[in-house]
């Protein structure tokens, strides 16, 4: 277990007590990266959370002393408005000492590395979804349908009081739900995994418009290898040195498309043996490991199958579950492997912000926070 944060929860009060739950007194958090593509999602997704409020917000130093909205400005691409309680919130610079025990990054990668680690010796809980600490040995990648026991590293970390835990890359994340019922029931053994990954995967203002408008980029620096080894590691076991790697042979080729929200891959997988359509519905309709933990952000079918030739479709189905759920379609036999379908997530809910908010009720409700 994490030894008690160093950092206290005496921060500004939240405005109301509107959504108290389960005798919890919200918590305090800090949001860093909090103007980017990412950091925004956190500020929307939290604006009603039970057990969360956001008290500090942090970023470069060019936001650093306005208040978040003039900082934001006409970068907020959400469509609901920026909650009251943060628009005038001054935003925080990089390294500046904050007070709530819970931080959520989405900071750029250039940075994150650095500022999460003195954060976390600072004695911060630091729930992140940067890359940068994803593939550490003794840091928990951890998505909490599939391999809450590996947040059991953070008893190994060498933060003092504090702690990095991460999410998965936001196409990784989307793989890794539609596979992790199929390797415990049945194993996986290899797959093949084609991505169609939405623009707002690559932050704002990301890929040029005259670049992605009625076009298709086959590549996405870094993501192929992530998705390969992030996959290793989730579907891993907890071992003496880290995770075991699950040892299953992954190909991935990413591509960029024209879509504003929602990372659709076709996915085919072999199996550890040989297994009857409805053995596997069985197995993935039956996914719901949360079911019992009532963690707010936690959708009741973190799996939704669709029946119908043309889904899932992101323009259609990336808002299933609030954007918490992962929708699976086209499910048929595979020549070449065993079985093939497709698989839809949203990149900043499910494969971002979502993920790690969720990352964070679960050391809650672990009495880790
Ligand atoms: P983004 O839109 O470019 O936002 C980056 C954020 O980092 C901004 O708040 C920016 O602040 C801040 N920042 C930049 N340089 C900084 C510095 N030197 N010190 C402190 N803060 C700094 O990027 P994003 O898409 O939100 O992605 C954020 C992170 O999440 C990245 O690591 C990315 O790989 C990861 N991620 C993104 C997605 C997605 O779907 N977009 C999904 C999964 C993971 P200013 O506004 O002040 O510059």
């Amino acid at each position: 277990m994490l030894a008690k944060s160093r950092a206290t929860a005496t921060v500004s009060k939240r405005p109301s007590q509107k959504g108290r739950q389960n005798g919890r007194k919200p918590l305090p958090v800090a949001v860093l990266g909090a103007t980017g593509t990412v950091g925004q999602r956190f500020i929307q997704l939290l604006e009603e959370h039970p057990w969360f409020y956001v008290a500090e917000v942090m970023a470069s130093d060019q936001s650093a002393g306005k208040p978040y909205a003039e900082a934001v400005g006409a970068r907020w691409k959400l469509t609901t408005r920026i909650p009251e309680s943060v628009a005038r919130l001054k935003v925080r610079a990089p390294g500046d000492a904050l007070k709530s025990p819970i931080l959520f990054s989405a900071l750029d990668a250039s940075v994150a590395g650095e500022l999460e680690e003195r954060y976390a010796r600072a004695g911060h809980l630091v729930s992140s979804n940067s890359r940068n600490h994803r593939l550490d040995p003794l840091v928990p990648l951890v998505i909490p349908e599939v391999n809450r026991d590996h947040i059991e590293l953070l008893d190994r970390q060498k933060f003092g009081g504090g702690g990095i835990l991460t999410n998965p890359n936001c196409s990784a994340i989307v793989l890794v739900m539609a596979l992790a019922p199929l390797h415990r029931e049945f194993g996986v053994e290899s797959l093949i995994v084609t991505t169609f990954q939405a623009t707002s995967g690559a932050g704002y203002p990301g890929v040029p418009s005259l670049d992605i408008l009625g076009n298709v980029i086959p590549y996405i620096p870094g993501e192929e290898p992530k998705m390969e080894a992030e996959t290793n590691k989730i579907l891993g076991r907890l071992g003496k040195k880290g995770i075991d790697s699950a040892g299953i042979a992954v190909s991935a080729s990413c591509h960029r498309v024209p879509v504003l929200d929602g990372h659709l891959m076709a996915i085919s997988v072999k199996l550890g043996r040989k297994v009857s359509l409805k053995q596997l519905l069985a197995a993935l309709r039956g996914f719901r490991p949360l079911q019992r933990m009532t963690l707010p952000s936690a959708p009741d079918e973190p799996l939704q199958i669709r029946d119908e030739d043309d889904r899932p479709q992101p323009r259609l189905d990336v808002d299933r579950a609030s954007g918490m759920g992962i929708t699976l379609g086209r499910i048929r036999p595979c020549a070449v492997l065993d079985w093939k379908f497709d698989a839809l997530g949203h990149n900043t809910i499910r494969g971002a912000a979502g993920a790690a908010i969720l990352n964070a009720e679960l050391l809650a409700h672990a009495g880790r926070i």
